[in-house]
């Protein structure tokens, strides 16, 4: 009598044990959060969006860039739970009460174009591997008098999408991606389907003009400051990492979960960098040299006439 199982018949049992194992999961966590108080289910079910928590299931491998250090891994954990904050400032330089809430919309030190950028930059350069005349803030071409039946369309000569790569959906047309990386706890942001609403604005924005004009195809990255990602940023990441899995060589699952380890890791940093940040007017850069007023009047010497004793 043959001994060994059907592969077959194990591995379907295995996988229907795994589902099994999953829906209990799921439905454990939903009771848990039902429990809790209406704030803190907020922040939890932040946290359980896909590839929020990322940077804490991974193992903390400094040379992969997946490590915060102590300081910064306290406050993420305190950021997740919408736990107090130690040793923050009461007031902002920009006159404000200091808080969470302020400190990731204070446009003071330039924090939100810079988490904005991190997202716009990773992305680009991904994209470089896989597509085409990739370039960051590409001019569109000038509109000379077309008019659109929207009017919400951007129309200025000076209009840039983020991203453009050719050959990301379709071959030979160009791809135009727009990102916008919102705080969920603002209070415009906390009714609805904030992701849709932020998609649907950037559409209506570029999409007409990308589609009539340039003759391309218009895809809003809509992504949470704690690495949530809405549904056509979501379609999006899982095409890069397909086509990133094939030029690689390496597994879609693996490139996956590498591709959202990179975009938490970058939206954790930037929400702690909102918060731990300088805003100080001393570090902004409040005098310039005129460098060839300077080396004229004082006869600075060219490296090359320099003696060295
Ligand atoms: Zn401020």
């Amino acid at each position: 009598m043959d001994q060994n199982p059907d592969p077959m018949i194990t591995a379907t049992a295995k996988r229907d044990v795994r589902a099994l194992n999953r829906a209990e999961h799921a439905q454990q966590a939903n009771d848990v959060k039902d429990k809790l108080p209406s704030d803190l289910k907020h922040h939890a079910d932040l946290a359980s969006e896909k590839g929020a928590s990322s940077w804490l299931s991974v193992i903390p491998i400094g040379t992969h860039g997946f490590q915060l250090h102590k300081g910064d891994f306290r406050d993420a954990l305190r950021l997740r739970y919408n736990w107090q904050l130690s040793n923050i400032p009461k007031t902002c330089n920009c006159g404000a009460n200091f808080s969470v809430d302020h400190a990731m919309i204070c446009h003071m030190g330039g924090f939100p174009t810079i988490r904005h950028n991190e997202i716009r930059d990773i992305t680009a350069s991904l994209l470089t591997e896989v597509c085409h005349n990739v370039a960051t803030e590409p001019p569109l071409q000038p509109l000379t008098g077309k008019l659109f039946s929207a009017r919400s369309v951007n129309t200025s000569n000076h209009a840039r999408p983020d991203i453009r790569a050719r050959g990301f959906w379709n071959n030979h047309q160009d791809a135009f991606f727009d990102v916008r990386v919102f705080y969920p706890n603002a209070p415009s942001n906390r009714s609805g389907d904030a992701y849709r609403r932020h998609e649907q604005a950037k559409k209506r924005e570029y999409g007409q003009r990308v589609r009539e004009i340039e003759r391309g195809v218009f895809t809003p990255l809509v992504l949470s400051t704690w690495g949530g990602m809405g549904k056509e940023a979501a379609t999006f990441y899982k095409r890069l990492a397909d086509l990133l899995s094939s030029k690689r060589q390496n597994p879609y699952p693996a490139v996956m979960g590498w591709l959202r380890c990179r975009l938490s890791f970058a939206s954790i940093r930037s929400a702690i960098m909102c918060i731990r940040g300088s805003r100080s007017s001393l570090h902004r850069p409040v005098y310039m040299d005129n460098i060839n007023l300077v080396s004229q009047e004082g006869r600075v010497p060219p490296p090359e006439y320099i003696i060295h004793l």
